[in-house]
């Protein structure tokens, strides 16, 4: 599909989702890294309803990045517009571009009181695995969209190259919530560039400054570069979720599609 349209991508976002979950959730039973402290049913269903629950109000809202995209190539004043290329490369500099924005967007949302009520229910998650990446607000996706939208405009991204960024990303943050051990020496060399599941478990931890470090969803050098990296080879995580109050709600899908609007226990 070397010149697949963005719709043609677009269209592989819901294959793409189950593929993955479906290899992710097989690796974790043989190569499980934290004994499953949430047993039944209750908490992999909620993380999963949220999740479909977010896919369901992106189909009601009508705006899309590789919509924006294709309107800002067609109005033609990107300042830093890219020359033509393969769309292999555009594809490469779309997913660094819309990675980078991912990072500042996950950051300022443990910053800012009202994004961070938004994204505390993905923390609210007293256990991590492939079903944890299915676990947003389903009105957490706009924040990303809006932090994504000046990169795409500032350079021209194509709408083909934003398409394949997105589901790469989609991927990235379904499987580095894979509860399999990735602390091996081929885990810890790619730990240098991904966001492993290693790496991103410690974000999960609820002790905060633990939370408050390894933002980056698919590369972990945004973490490296910015100040906020954690290496796990030497921070061992307790306990996953918030560790207050907000966890005996975590498995109650009303109350955490309401906790943000709601004021806290
Ligand atoms: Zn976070």
């Amino acid at each position: 599909m070397e010149h697949g349209s963005a719709n043609e991508w677009m269209a592989l976002t819901p294959w793409v989702m189950a593929a993955i979950f479906v290899a992710t959730a097989l690796a974790e039973r043989p190569f499980a890294a934290r004994a499953e402290t949430a047993t039944g049913l209750r908490r992999p269903a909620t993380n999963l309803l949220l999740g479909i629950l977010a896919l369901l109000l992106a189909a009601l809202v009508p705006v899309s990045l590789t919509a924006f995209a294709a309107w800002v190539g067609a109005a033609g004043h990107a300042p830093f517009a890219l020359p033509p290329m393969p769309q292999a490369i555009a594809a490469i500099a779309a997913l660094l571009l819309r990675s980078f924005s991912a990072y500042w967007a996950h950051r300022v949302s443990h910053r800012i009181g009202w994004l961070w009520r938004l994204h505390r229910v993905h923390h609210a998650d007293t256990a991590i695995d492939a079903t944890t990446g299915f676990r947003h607000h389903p009105v957490e996706q706009f924040v990303s969209f809006l932090f994504a939208l000046p990169a795409i405009w500032l350079f021209a991204l194509p709408p083909a190259a934003v398409a394949i960024a997105e589901l790469v990303l989609i991927a990235a943050g379904i499987a580095e919530h894979a509860n399999i051990r990735a602390d091996g020496r081929g885990w810890r060399a790619a730990a240098w560039l991904f966001a492993t599941p290693a790496v991103h478990l410690v974000h999960h931890s609820s002790r905060q400054a633990q939370t408050d470090s390894n933002y980056g969803s698919l590369f972990s050098v945004w973490d490296r570069l910015f100040g906020t990296w954690r290496d796990p080879a030497t921070e061992p995580v307790e306990r996953i979720g918030l560790g207050d109050a907000h966890d005996r709600d975590a498995d109650r899908w009303q109350r955490q599609l309401l906790s943000p609007f709601v004021r806290d226990p």
